[in-house]
């Protein structure tokens, strides 16, 4: 594989080590600020949990979807960026290291360990997190859950396959649609994220 995640990592570790004097990193062309992952989890599970049962496939869809639509044009920044013009551009040989240099830089920003397993192209993604805040945080607030409960990294694996494969950008925005078979929020080993094309969707 051509793309060396650590290398991104490492440039990110120390790019973020600038801070503006409201605290915003301005690092590979976009603003990023230090968040509270606890306090991240309380807001959405809170929101999911007032929204109740009945409203259950409407609250998750839109944490989902604002996950999406935020990684989209994050990750856009910074695939437009210096920076990864100056350190993920050189290693880029295929279309798919694309993919594996958007998962490196978000293993840097803390969003979780994750491992692209297998890439389809134009079609399916496989993305593996070993340690998703979203599912300890649900675990220890709530127990075990009877679905998946990592809505932030199901919008961003939708949001790569966007990027990567869906229309040019903006129209290219949930072409690609993200599930969770595997969460460890409900027991399982690991999260698992599967991409594929959303229903309806014309994207070449
Ligand atoms: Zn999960």
């Amino acid at each position: 594989m051509a793309i060396d995640g650590s290398k991104i990592i490492h440039a990110i570790m120390e790019g973020s080590k600038i801070r503006e004097s409201k605290g915003i990193i301005p690092i590979f062309g976009v603003y990023l600020s230090l968040f509270s992952v606890e306090y991240y989890n309380r807001l959405s599970f809170s929101f999911m949990h007032k929204m109740g049962a009945p409203q259950k496939e409407t609250s998750e869809k839109l944490l989902i979807e604002a996950a999406q639509e935020c990684g989209y044009a994050t990750f856009q920044g910074i695939r437009n960026s210096w920076e990864w013009d100056q350190i993920v551009v050189p290693m880029i040989e295929t279309r798919e290291d694309q993919i594996f240099g958007f998962t490196a830089v978000a293993v840097a920003f803390g969003w979780g360990d994750l491992e692209v397993k297998k890439i389809v192209p134009g079609k399916k993604m496989i993305l593996r997190a070993n340690d998703s805040y979203e599912a300890t945080g649900y675990l220890e607030q709530y127990g075990f859950s009877d679905s998946g409960k990592c809505y932030m990294l199901r919008g961003v694996s939708g949001a790569f396959m966007d990027l990567i494969y869906g229309k040019e950008y903006p129209e290219g925005l949930f072409n690609f649609t993200a599930q969770e078979p595997l969460c460890r929020a409900k027991g399982d080993t690991y999260c698992e994220f599967l991409v594929t094309k959303s229903p309806n969707s014309c994207q070449v």
